[in-house]
Parts: structure tokens; C-alpha cells; sequence
């Protein structure tokens, strides 16, 4: 059974009825297609995914960055971040992932970047934080972690778009207020 239904995916059977009599349709009293079992009658409504992370930094004004060990993007550098889960704040989420793809724990969380990426049907939360320990280091997720000065941050090398805007921002404006910007993805 393929249930991962949007841009690119379909749905072979129901997951509720298992029926495979799924079609795209418009429901009554809705304005765009779904899928939709014909049999029971469930509707599939696909929204867009939350990416949450955290630019950590230390009072020497570094950055810190982990080197992704999995694809997408194995090899570049980016900021601890991944998709929330359900029953999770954004913060959790986004210290969680700091956590787990970093061994790294932070303080001072503060929110300063909303990304909205409608081209691939993605949110983008980024929150400051202060690295808080200092044996932080690679995980599954990370080939390594590493401190960058400013004028060591290898943009060239960077995974993502939504990584060098929010750097961006940071750099130029601090995190004194939070940024909402909609993101044309370009790879
Ligand atoms: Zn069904």
C-alpha cells in the first residue's frame, strides 16, 4: 500500500477500507481535488509539512553547523532542523532535532525566521539558541559538527535555500524580530 499522496505520489488502496477504488475529485462544499475513496468515502487532504530547527550560537559569535551524513544533500553543511512531529511544539521540535542531529543542547530559544516554501509545499521555523553544552559532536545525522566563525561560513557548501536565507537574516538583522518571508526554491 503507497499512502504518501501529494505533488508526486498516488494512492493505490484506502487505508481505512482498503479498497483501491481511489479517485481525484472535487468534494461537495470544497473547492480543489482530493483523493477520495469511492468506496467508503474518505477524503485524503494532503497540507504542507513543518521543518523546525535552530541557528545555535556561542557569546564568541560563532555559528555552529552540522555536515548531513543523509540525503538529501549528503556532504553539505546545514542547521539542525527536521520535520515536526506530531504532538510537538515547533521549539520542541526544533530542540529535539537539535539534540538528536547535533548532541547539542541550547538556551535562550527565541523564534526569528518563518519560511514559507509553497513550490514544495513546506513551512520553515527557525529559532536562535544559545549552545549551551560544549561536548556536542556527529551523530547518524551528522558526519560532523562544527563551529564557524562569520567569515568562515561556507555558503558555497550549503544544503539548503531556506539554510542560507536564515543565516541571512540572522547575520543582517539579529533576532530581535521575527522575519516572514516566502521562499521561491531554486536548486
Ligand atoms: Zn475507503
Amino acid at each position: 500500500m503507497s499512502i504518501i499522496i501529494g505533488k508526486d505520489f498516488f494512492m493505490n488502496f484506502c487505508p481505512i477500507c482498503s479498497s483501491a477504488e481511489i479517485i481525484k475529485t472535487i468534494p461537495d462544499g470544497d473547492n480543489r481535488e482530493r483523493d477520495v475513496c469511492q468506496s467508503c468515502g474518505e477524503i485524503f487532504y494532503v497540507n504542507p509539512n513543518i521543518v523546525t530547527g535552530v541557528l545555535p550560537y556561542n557569546d564568541q559569535g560563532e555559528i555552529l553547523l552540522c555536515k548531513r551524513s543523509i540525503e538529501p544533500r549528503d556532504g553539505f553543511w546545514t542547521l539542525p532542523a527536521g520535520f515536526l512531529e506530531n504532538g510537538e511544539s515547533i521549539q520542541e521540535g526544533a530542540e529535539r532535532e537539535t539534540l538528536e542531529e547535533a548532541k547539542l543542547n541550547v538556551s535562550d530559544v527565541k523564534l526569528f525566521t518563518i519560511l514559507s516554501v509553497p513550490h514544495i509545499n513546506q513551512i520553515y521555523t527557525f529559532f536562535s539558541g544559545k549552545i549551551v553544552n560544549d561536548d556536542f559532536g556527529p551523530t547518524p545525522e551528522s558526519s560532523e559538527v562544527k563551529l564557524f566563525k562569520v567569515d568562515e561560513i561556507p555558503w558555497e557548501e550549503l544544503a539548503f535555500p531556506t539554510v542560507i536565507k536564515t543565516l541571512k537574516i540572522y547575520l543582517e538583522h539579529g533576532d530581535e524580530k521575527v522575519f516572514n518571508e516566502v521562499l521561491e526554491y531554486k536548486r
